[in-house]
């Protein structure tokens, strides 16, 4: 028995006014969804506690059963799904070049997202891109636009602060040591370092001849580096060792690719166009062929853009599009005794409010032979927390798969040297002459 596990990313959300009160989940015309849901056990999903906000690709990290110290971070999981070279022991920080002001000593953020052309970018990238003292190497990897990732190689840590304040206004920020870690003298080093980076980046920006040349045209000058998100590469047991499944990650974007490289899985590139519920078709498609894989997850983006847009009934609008592809998967996918179908999200994107992501639950419902069918009969944030699975975390998450695929190990068994949670375990037969 195998696992498809359909993820609709940013899918919760919270009332709204202009949808009478409803999660434009509540609101759409979802008949297949609603199917799914009368069809299996149901519940409220959340990767971490609820009302932490989570990005995507730790939520993901955490659905797939790793803990949240074992997170390499953003930098890493991107540069690996940019195919950049990040060795085990880097750290890895997400890295943009933005318009400053000096203000007395400070200086404050002006333009996030400066307007440059692709040549301007990297010319600008190139003139920060090395730097070495302490001990430590930095590189600046250009990713998209203006961004990149500063890769630092030697004694470096991780357990450092963000220089990025990321609101307009603002100023950029001296970085520190974490508490935790403020008498570490790797992690002082390491901030020494990043401080003294990010002074010669201003200094080298603000005298490039590229940012005089706009000052001289009445352009704000593209003038300063600011990192965040410190991360470090680690070793990781593959997903399949730990879980004992063949995974499959179909997606679209870099971000996904970087993290079935982190967790040991394998990635499927797909692109997005303007036809999403066509488009998560043919998702659900190559997952139900790809019988090699027993667990097969299948990711759409389309939810959680519609969130960033903070307009309520263009989500609603996006869910009724995803909601066509999910005839498919009741024609074929659900009455396969051999699938157990499991559909949620990675995380909350309010269409309301201030936050990136937001804290809330989000539903859940899981179908196969082996459930225990509950009376919801709709998918929804609401209808959800009516059905038989309660709140899910992420850590069990994974633990109810294998339960739900009858592959669970009996607690305390140990034909493994690892206490591996699924049957069979990895055993080695007893020989004899
Ligand atoms: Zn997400």
């Amino acid at each position: 028995m195998r696992c498809i596990l359909l993820l609709l990313d940013g899918l919760g959300d919270r009332s709204h006014s202009v949808l009478n009160d409803k999660t434009p989940l509540q609101a759409a015309h979802t008949p297949n969804l609603d199917k799914i849901a009368s069809l299996g056990m149901n519940g409220l999903f959340h990767a971490h506690l609820q009302g932490t906000a989570l990005p995507s690709e730790l939520a993901h990290f955490l659905m797939f059963g790793y803990r949240m110290e074992e997170f390499p971070g953003r930098g890493v999981v991107e540069a690996l799904g940019e195919g950049l070279d990040i060795r085990e022991g880097d750290v890895a920080l997400l890295a943009r070049i933005f318009s400053v002001a000096k203000e007395q000593e400070a200086l404050l953020v002006r333009h996030e997202n400066p307007d440059l052309d692709r040549q301007s970018c990297r010319v600008l990238q190139k003139a920060v891109q090395t730097f070495t003292r302490h001990g430590i190497e930095a590189e600046f990897l250009p990713t998209r636009g203006i961004g990149g990732i500063l890769r630092l190689r030697g004694n470096v840590s991780r357990f450092v602060t963000d220089s990025n304040p990321i609101t307009e206004g603002r100023p950029l920020m001296e970085v520190l040591p974490l508490r935790a870690r403020s008498d570490d003298p790797c992690a002082l080093n390491t901030a020494r370092f990043l401080n003294d980076y990010l002074r010669w980046s201003y200094r080298t920006l603000s005298e490039h001849a590229l940012n005089r040349k706009r000052i001289h045209e009445g352009l704000p000058p593209v003038n300063a580096v600011a990192t965040q998100r410190a991360g470090r590469m680690a070793g990781l047991p593959s997903f399949a060792d730990k879980w004992g499944l063949r995974g499959l990650l179909i997606a679209c974007g870099a971000l996904y690719h970087g993290l079935g490289r982190v967790v040991g899985m394998e990635t499927r590139k797909v692109k997005d166009t303007d036809d999403p519920g066509g488009d998560l078709r043919k998702r659900l498609e190559i997952a139900y062929r790809a019988t090699e894989y027993d667990f097969i997850h299948v990711h759409t983006k389309v939810t959680d853009e519609a969130g960033h847009t903070g307009n309520p009934l263009l989500k609603k609008r996006m869910i009724e599009a995803i909601d066509t592809a999910l005839a498919y998967a009741i024609d074929t996918i659900v009455p396969d005794d051999d699938i157990l179908f499991v559909v949620t999200a990675d995380h909350s994107t309010a269409s309301s409010g201030t936050m990136i992501h937001t804290g809330e639950t989000v539903p859940l419902v899981m179908t196969g032979k082996y459930i225990r069918r509950d009376d919801t009969d709709k998918f929804d944030e609401v209808s959800c927390a009516a059905g038989g699975l309660n709140l899910v975390r992420g850590k069990e998450l994974m633990y109810l798969i294998l339960n739900f695929l009858d592959r669970g190990k009996l607690w305390g068994l140990m034909d493994s040297p690892d206490d591996q949670p699924f049957t069979p375990g990895t055993s080695t037969p007893l020989r004899v002459d």
